[in-house]
């Protein structure tokens, strides 16, 4: 593109952003204005919240290898740990989607996006289409594998669910392009903000505490702590709530984790409402023979705390997620799964592995395939740049 085209496209897309706004601005003003108040004050009595920011749990590992290392690594050797090229996907089986469904069936959109049918309900977990993060930065966590779907194509879900605010789990385009439909917002509490940012109308946004719950169509659905942090910009740290979700219907229930580093949240969310049918919990790499950089002191977890987790919530199922689609740990990219299964192995835990795009029903068989093992996957071994 030309200079001139480029401040042209620049100039035409601002403008555009600024007529929009200014008509959200006049639309919504006071319905915002009294839902920021009322935020406030829930902030205010939230025991997860002190001085209007999150009260950090993360723990803190010691590790053998220097911050300065790890930081390298992350921006310069991540590109290397990718596939050498695209993984393989199914597209998603619209027409039968486009059924609702009794049975609870479970498509997975890559990465930690997932489409939930239940008691003919349907609800979408943290969709993520495009790249996981800031549209300046997009080369850097660009995608491994195609989304299966296009928000366009997907039938219309009844419940978006959101975990919490990093751009791997809250996608602007997609909260803008859901903004003008029928469809409710339940979110951790705060994270309303940007929703409402994004053009949402604050009426169809939940705000949720950890342990509050609500029920779409009769189905059950809880917003359950994490051991996470929050953010979008590098100056609003930890200024929104994260959570997991417990999902309670007629014909299963299901967990997802969010992100979270280990802690006694999984044990309290097991005792309170377990057994769960399949339980959706990140997964990253075990740290090795000393190397590595412990994840969870950011908040995730190595596969041998996913399978603690797991055993925990006593749930029947293990589906991982938080794998295959970006890279945004210094490790191999099928590592965190090499590693949950000598995990599931020595515990006997059934892992539920599909490949992105496909849809599971509960009533089937869900011993699933490793797909990845199936062909040859080199390693990039490229730098990641801004160019690639
Ligand atoms: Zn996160």
């Amino acid at each position: 593109m030309k200079m001139s085209s480029v401040l042209k496209a620049s100039v035409i897309s601002a403008l555009g952003l600024v007529g929009y706004n200014q008509y959200q601005a006049t639309d919504n003003a006071q319905e915002r204005s009294q839902s920021a108040h009322q935020r406030a004050e829930k902030v205010a009595q939230s025991a997860q919240f002190k001085d209007g920011k999150v009260i950090s749990r993360l723990p803190s590992f010691p590790s053998e290898e220097s911050m300065s290392s790890v930081m390298w690594k992350f921006f310069f050797d991540r590109g290397a740990l990718k596939p050498s090229h695209t993984l393989p996907h199914q597209p998603v089986d619209i027409a039968a989607l486009t059924q609702k469904s009794d049975v609870m069936r479970v498509t997975w959109l890559g990465h930690s996006s997932l489409f939930i049918d239940i008691d003919q309900t349907r609800v979408l977990v943290d969709p993520v289409f495009e790249y996981a993060s800031p549209w300046v930065a997009k080369k850097l966590f660009s995608r491994n594998v195609e989304a299966p779907v296009t928000r366009e194509q997907l039938p219309m879900p009844d419940v978006i669910v959101i975990s919490h605010d990093h751009y791997d789990h809250l996608e602007e385009s997609t909260i803008r392009y859901y903004a003008n439909s029928n469809v409710q917002f339940f979110v951790p509490l705060a994270v309303g903000k940007h929703l409402e940012a994004w053009g949402v109308s604050p009426s169809q946004i939940t705000e949720f505490d950890w342990w509050e719950s609500a029920t779409v169509n009769g189905v059950e659905l809880i917003a359950t702590p994490a051991n996470h942090n929050s953010g979008r910009t590098g100056f609003d740290s930890n200024s929104t709530l994260w959570a997991s979700w417990v999902v309670k219907g007629r014909n299963g229930s299901f967990f997802y984790s969010g992100d979270t580093a280990y802690d006694s949240h999984f044990k309290q969310i097991g005792d309170k409402y377990g057994p769960f049918d399949l339980a959706f919990i990140e997964v990253a790499a075990n740290v090795k023979e000393g190397k590595g950089f412990p994840v969870e002191n950011w908040g995730h977890m190595q596969a041998k705390h996913t399978m603690q987790a797991f055993k925990d919530l006593k749930a029947e199922n293990l589906f991982p997620v938080h794998w295959s689609t970006y890279e945004l740990f210094a490790h191999r990219w099928d590592e965190p799964m090499t590693d949950l299964i000598v995990e599931a192995e020595i515990s006997g835990a059934n892992l539920v592995t599909p490949m992105v795009g496909e849809t599971l029903k509960m009533t089937d068989d869900l011993r699933t395939s490793y797909w990845w093992q199936e062909q040859d996957f080199k390693l990039a071994n490229l730098p990641i740049t801004l160019q690639n």
